[in-house]
C-alpha cells in the first residue's frame, strides 16, 4: 500500500495501526482515526490531505504525543515512542496560528527551543543566525511578533522549528492563515527548505495544492482512515476509488451513472442522455450486473468545433449554462441535451479558450476517453 521498492530504505516514522477515539459529552465515541498504519522514510516528506474531520490533526498529534492513541504505536527511529512526552520525542511541530511569544523578540522566540535544552550561548547566538539568514528574516531578529506580517510570523516559527535540528517535523496547516498570494509564496519557500534541510516531514493541509506541490507521497484520508498513499501524480492519475477520485483535482472530476455493454467488441458506456464508447484499457466485466460511476475530469471535455474528425462515438451532445473565462480555458457548467431541466445531471467541461460556446446553447464536447475510469457504484473501488 506504500508503495514498492521502497523496503531498503529507512523508515523514520512509523504509524502501527494506530485508533484513536474520543468519548463525547454524551458518552457516545468518536473514532477520529481508525487503524492507521503507514511507514515514513528517511528526508520524506508525507502530505496529509482530507476533508475535515476525516482525522488528520488528530493522527499528527499522535505523533507529536499531544494525544495518546486508544491503540496502536508509533515508533520514530525504529524506538516505540508511544509512552513518551511530547518533548522525549525528537520532533518539532509548527501550527496554524503560529504559538510565538508576544513579549519575546524574534531572536528569543527562535532560541527559546535551545534555551530550554541547555545549550550554550554561543552556540544558540550563532543557529539563531544561521535559521534566521537561511529564512530571510535575519533583519527581523530583534522586533517583537506583533510587528511582523503574518508571513513573517509563520517564518519565525519555521525558524523556532528548524532551529533544534530535529529529526522530525510535523506541520499543522502551518500556511491556513496566509492570505492566497502569500501562501503560494511560502508553500515554493517550504519545498526549497526541504530540499536544503531535507527532514523527515508529515504536514497536515486540507489543500490539496499544498498536498499535490509539497509531497513526496500524499494520503489521503477520509473517516479516519486511510484511502490511498501514493505520489502525487499518481492519486491525481489512479486513484484509488470513487474517494479519492473526486476529492483530488480541481475542478473536481464528473462522474456519471452508466452501464457498460459491449458491442462489436468495443465496450459502451451508456448513461442518461449519452454514449460513449471507451478505451480498451477500461475492459471491466460487462456480465455482472454491476453498476458502474464513469469518472471524466473536466480537462478531458473539448468542444468539438476545436477537434479535427471528431469522433462521434466519443461525443456528448450538451446544453450550456454557465460559461466561466478562466484565461487559458473556459469552464462550462453543462448538461447532456435532454436533460437540460434537471441540476443533478449538471457537470464540468474545462474547454478550449478559442471556443464559441455561450449559455443557453448547445454545444457538441468530444470526451477523451483514456483518462477515464469506472467505479463499482456499491463499493467505490476503481475497476480500472
Ligand atoms: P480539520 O481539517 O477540520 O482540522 P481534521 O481532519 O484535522 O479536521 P480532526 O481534527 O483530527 O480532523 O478530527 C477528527 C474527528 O475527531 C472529528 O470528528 C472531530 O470532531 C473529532 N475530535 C477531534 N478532537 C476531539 C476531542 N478532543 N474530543 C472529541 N472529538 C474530537
Amino acid at each position: 500500500e506504500n508503495g514498492a521498492a521502497a523496503d531498503d530504505r529507512r523508515v523514520s516514522l512509523r504509524l502501527d495501526g494506530v485508533t484513536k477515539e474520543f468519548t463525547e459529552d454524551d458518552g457516545g465515541t468518536v473514532v477520529a482515526v481508525d487503524d492507521v498504519s503507514l511507514d515514513v522514510y528517511d528526508g520524506e516528506f508525507i502530505v496529509l490531505v482530507g476533508p475535515s474531520g476525516c482525522g488528520k490533526t488528530t493522527t499528527l498529534r499522535t505523533v507529536a504525543g499531544l494525544e495518546q492513541p486508544t491503540r496502536g504505536r508509533i515508533v520514530i527511529d525504529g524506538e516505540d515512542v508511544s509512552g513518551q512526552e511530547p518533548r522525549e520525542r525528537d520532533v518539532a511541530m509548527v501550527f496554524q496560528n503560529y504559538a510565538l511569544y508576544p513579549h519575546k523578540t524574534v531572536r528569543d522566540n527562535i532560541a527559546f527551543p535551545l534555551q530550554i535544552r541547555k545549550f550554550p550561548k554561543g552556540e544558540i547566538a550563532e543557529r539563531v543566525e544561521d535559521t534566521a539568514t537561511m529564512l530571510g528574516i535575519g533583519e527581523l531578529l530583534d522586533r517583537r511578533p506583533s510587528d511582523l506580517s503574518g508571513g513573517q510570523q509563520q517564518r519565525v516559527a519555521l525558524g523556532r522549528a528548524i532551529v533544534r535540528d530535529p529529526g522530525l517535523f510535523l506541520f499543522d496547516e502551518p500556511l491556513s492563515n496566509l492570505d492566497a498570494k502569500l501562501r503560494i509564496q511560502m508553500r515554493t519557500e517550504l519545498n526549497r527548505l526541504h530540499s536544503r534541510v531535507g527532514k523527515t516531514s508529515l504536514y497536515v493541509t486540507h489543500d490539496q495544492a499544498e498536498a499535490m506541490t509539497l509531497s513526496d507521497r500524499v494520503v489521503v484520508m477520509n473517516d479516519g482512515e486511510i484511502q490511498q498513499v501514493a505520489p502525487p501524480e499518481e492519486v491525481y492519475a489512479n486513484p484509488a476509488n470513487r474517494f479519492v477520485a473526486g476529492f483530488i483535482g480541481e475542478p473536481p472530476m464528473n462522474f456519471f451513472d452508466v452501464r457498460v455493454e459491449a458491442r462489436d467488441g468495443t465496450l459502451v458506456a451508456v448513461g442518461d442522455g449519452f454514449e460513449l464508447s471507451l478505451p480498451e484499457a477500461l475492459a471491466v466485466p460487462t456480465d455482472a450486473g454491476t453498476d458502474f460511476e464513469l469518472g471524466v475530469r473536466p480537462e478531458d471535455f473539448e468542444d468539438a468545433a476545436l477537434v479535427d474528425d471528431a469522433d462521434p462515438a466519443r461525443s456528448m451532445a450538451v446544453h450550456v449554462g454557465v460559461v466561466e473565462p478562466m484565461g487559458p480555458h473556459k469552464d462550462l457548467a453543462v448538461r447532456p441535451v435532454g436533460r437540460e431541466d434537471d441540476p443533478d445531471a449538471e457537470f464540468t467541461a474545462r474547454v478550449s479558450n478559442a471556443t464559441g460556446a455561450t449559455e443557453g446553447e448547445r454545444l457538441t464536447l468530444v470526451v477523451d476517453t483514456t483518462n477515464a475510469h469506472l467505479f463499482d457504484r456499491a463499493t467505490g473501488d476503481n475497476l480500472t
